[in-house]
């Protein structure tokens, strides 16, 4: 039988954008399976707790039958290792991004010589966004409709009344 081809991709999603769902629909529909896999990083402090970053992602993937969603502390490689993933998907938006994705993408090789991390680009319309960007622009009444899904916009414009 041949084997499955699975690929995760890794992120810090607080809160996922439609920039990011962009690269999940296209990785869905290059892989058999994608595996969004949610980093519970130490080091960054989001503003949306795992729990909550969760129940975003499950609601907007929602459509897509071969992608699911998983969180996850430790080495990324091992992570994939144990999913029989092969690869690791990343979003590359421009030039700004490349030079930590290259840092990345090379340790994650020498860790792993058989993962391969491959990068999808958005849509042009959302090159310019992140996750901060979203933030940053709810805090001040701003309007992130084109940004996000109905419930993320929800979830923020709760998560900044409630501050
Ligand atoms: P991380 O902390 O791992 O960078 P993010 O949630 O910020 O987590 O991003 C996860 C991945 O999604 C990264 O590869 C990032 O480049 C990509 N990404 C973020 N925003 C966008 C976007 N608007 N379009 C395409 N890719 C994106």
């Amino acid at each position: 039988m041949k084997e499955k081809k699975i690929s995760i991709y890794p992120g810090t999603f607080d809160p996922i954008t439609l920039g990011h769902i962009d690269i999940i629909h296209r990785a869905s529909k290059i892989f058999d399976e994608v595996i969004v896999t949610l980093a519970i990083n130490p080091s960054k402090t989001p503003l949306f707790s795992t729990d909550e970053r969760l129940m975003m992602i499950h609601d907007a993937i929602d459509d897509f039958e071969n992608v699911r969603v998983v969180e996850f502390d430790g080495l990324l490689v091992d992570f994939a290792q144990k999913n029989s993933a092969k690869v690791i998907i990343r979003g590359l938006r421009a030039i700004s991004d490349f030079e930590f994705e290259f840092q990345m993408a090379l340790m994650n090789r020498k860790l792993a010589n058989e993962i391969t991390t491959v990068f999808l680009m958005p849509n042009e319309k959302y090159t310019y966004l992140n996750s901060t960007v979203v933030k940053n622009v709810t805090k001040f009444n701003g309007n992130v409709d084109s940004f996000v899904t109905k419930l993320v916009a929800t979830e923020l414009t709760k998560k900044f009344n409630s501050r």
